[in-house]
């Protein structure tokens, strides 16, 4: 990429492609694409080749795509399976047929299998069931790879994937049913000390392991992978630690000032028991997280109260 290349960022309000957006501006990249929803729907073919056919763009970060925690993938698997196929589908394609130098694809840590040995090595992709609460989100993206992969030996194209493990940052969706943990409870623990509650209720029984990378964490590592990596097996993009859930909503409480009592509703879906990628390839090539974890929920926080 060089600094005046044309570079589409798919999704750039989100959590992920608004980090790639920074990342590649404090690179200097200068001619950067972004579309909102509201301007251009990417689960409509003819909308997204007309976008293609008009602003031809080099390399395309394709991180747009329906997410959500747990009960959002829960509760609408119709709408996680077909619009992130949709989305997928119509983005990859074009980009095959308008010439894309190079696309990155963004997949996720619940491709793999529900019970697979930890950390998740890359070759543990398909040998087992997925976990049942947010298997439509992970067959699309399943599908997204080996739709990456398919283009690679069909049409030589320079199409790459990276599976980056559970994210939080600044621009996260605080919605309490549709957000992911960081964010969900970010948001629950704040209104509990603005209430003064005594105590405040949490999903599942708060033993999962969970990994967590700051979001600028994985712009850095994107950016790198798009200039440094071309090749047909996914990449793991992870922190190389985890923790549980009871201590994550524990570090959360302290950065928040919330001394009440924290309680566990296990008539709430837990998900999968640990999910802790194996990101040896990627460190291999030279890319380290730099956010420490607290510091980086302080500054999560700090974003939420600024958005209130
Ligand atoms: P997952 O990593 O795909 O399971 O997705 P989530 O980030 O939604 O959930 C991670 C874990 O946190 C699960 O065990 C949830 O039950 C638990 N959890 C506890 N409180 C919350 C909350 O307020 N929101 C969400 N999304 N998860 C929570």
């Amino acid at each position: 990429m060089l600094p005046h290349s044309k570079i589409y960022v798919a999704g750039h309000n989100g959590l992920a492609g608004s980090a790639i957006w920074r990342e590649l501006q404090r690179q200097g990249f200068t001619h950067l694409l972004g579309r909102r929803s509201s301007e251009l729907d990417l689960a409509q073919t003819e909308a997204v080749d007309r976008f293609f056919e008009t602003e031809r763009p080099e390399y395309v970060f394709l991180a747009a795509a329906k997410v959500g925690g747990i009960k959002a993938n829960n509760d609408f698997p119709g709408d996680f399976l077909f619009r992130n196929l949709a989305i997928q589908n119509n983005v990859i394609d074009a980009a095959r047929r308008f010439g894309v130098r190079k696309l990155l694809f963004l997949g996720s840590s619940c491709i793999y299998p529900k019970l697979a040995p930890q950390p998740l090595k890359e070759e543990y992709l398909l040998t087992g069931p997925l976990e049942p609460t947010n298997e439509w989100y992970a067959i699309a993206k399943i599908a997204g790879i080996k739709l990456c992969q398919a283009y690679r030996r069909q049409h030589g194209c320079d199409f790459i994937s990276a599976m980056p493990t559970n994210l939080y940052g600044p621009g996260d969706n605080y919605d309490t049913d549709g957000s992911h943990v960081v964010p969900g409870l970010i948001r629950r623990l704040h209104e509990a000390k603005v209430a003064d509650a005594p105590v405040v209720t949490c999903w599942g029984t708060g033993t999962p392991l969970r990994e967590f990378l700051h979001s600028d964490d994985l712009g850095r590592a994107l950016v790198f992978l798009m200039r440094n990596y071309s090749e047909e097996q996914f990449i793991n993009v992870g922190s190389g630690t985890d923790l549980p859930i009871r201590e994550l909503a524990e570090t959360v409480a302290r950065v928040i000032g919330y001394h009440g009592e924290i309680r566990w509703d296990p008539t709430k879906p837990d998900g999968t028991p640990r999910k802790l990628m194996d990101s040896s390839r990627l460190r291999a090539l030279g890319w380290r997280p730099e956010v420490p974890f607290e510091e980086g929920i302080a500054g999560a926080y700090q974003d939420f109260l600024a958005r209130l």
